[in-house]
């Protein structure tokens, strides 16, 4: 299949490039490189300089035989999305909306979106599945839901099939480290445990010792970003097959602390990696586990490289060529 992967520079998108070229697709990334990279583009992938918010350049790359779209491109930092909306409600949600109608002014009809847990707020219980209520606790979150909501009507309307993929918690590198840009400003745990180690950063700042958790710091389900982009292959697999649309969560179904993954990359990496306690982070909950059983039911997906030590192994021997 022709695959246009719109966010395909970015971290998660690049590796979402990677494995559809491995499955056998033909891909396009389109990507505005606002935080995506040059060094992720894939050898194998043509690449398009545009902006989703900006029609004339989709309706021309969607007009090159595209069957399909992966749709990465947007802003996701949720403290950012609290104080700057706008910027979110234009990018996310307007961007999405015009995706959709060049998509489907251009009779393409299957769209795997980014979705994410921030759909779900703070839980209810644990482990979080696909009928958890949706009250999303900050902006960035809500656009994801917004999202979900209009493709359920183009769904119906336009016959727009669609995958909205619930990313848990990002993280690792291929282990074969064909991505290899860094993030840039990392807000995210093991991104910035990484700048410690590698001495760009002075200390992580753990944001809570006092949750009531195993050890008292926050816990989250960490999805190796090789096993999340192969569900986007076998997402687009099953709404092909199916002709159906689906809603799901990719997780690793365990939850691990911010403890845990630091003593995980002090003994990885053999460095000290300074760190402090500090005061919460405003909107965090204490815990958020996945349960897959959905994925792994109508995709066959089930996380597979998501254990502490792969997250860490593989997210070092890219941050390490940075020393
Ligand atoms: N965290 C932390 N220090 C940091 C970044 C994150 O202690 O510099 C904690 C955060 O409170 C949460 C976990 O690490 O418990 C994961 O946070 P991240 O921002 O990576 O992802 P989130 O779950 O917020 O989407």
């Amino acid at each position: 299949m022709h695959v246009l992967v719109i966010g395909g520079a970015g971290y998660i998108g690049s590796h979402v490039v990677t494995a559809l070229i491995a499955a056998g697709n033909r891909v396009t990334v389109f990507d505005n490189l606002s935080s995506g990279l040059r060094i992720n583009l894939q050898p194998g992938a043509a690449f398009v300089h545009g902006d989703i918010r900006r029609p004339d350049s989709l309706r021309a790359a969607l007009a090159a035989d595209v069957e399909a779209v992966v749709h990465l491109a947007a802003f996701k930092a949720a403290g950012e999305s609290m104080e700057r909306p706008e910027k979110y409600a234009d990018n996310n949600i307007g961007g999405t909306i015009q995706i959709l109608n060049a998509m489907t002014e251009a009779g393409v009809s299957r769209f795997i979106f980014s979705s994410s847990a921030a759909v779900y707020g703070e839980p209810e219980y644990l482990p979080i599945d696909e009928d958890h209520p949706q009250k999303p606790e900050n902006f960035y979150g809500f656009t994801k839901l917004e999202i979900e909501r209009l493709l359920g009507w183009y769904d119906t309307l336009k016959g727009v099939r669609f995958a909205a993929l619930r990313y848990f918690n990002a993280a690792g590198y291929a282990p074969d480290e064909s991505v290899v840009g860094l993030e840039q400003n990392p807000a995210n745990l093991l991104p910035v445990i990484m700048d410690v180690a590698r001495g760009v950063r002075r200390e992580l700042q753990i944001f809570g010792d006092d949750y009531e958790t195993r050890d008292g710091t926050g816990v989250r389900d960490y999805v190796h970003v090789s096993d999340l982009a192969r569900g986007h292959v076998q997402a687009l697999d099953y709404i092909d097959k199916n002709d159906a649309s689906l809603a799901v969560n990719l997780g690793s179904e365990s939850g691990l602390s911010v403890l845990e993954i630091l003593s995980a990359a002090r003994w990885i990496t053999g460095r000290e990696i300074p760190a402090r306690t500090v005061g919460r982070r405003a909107g965090d909950p204490a815990e958020l586990v996945a349960t897959s059983a959905f994925a792994r039911e109508t995709l066959g997906w089930k996380a597979e490289l998501s254990d502490v030590d792969s997250l860490v192994e593989t997210s070092w021997k890219v941050y390490r060529r940075y020393l």
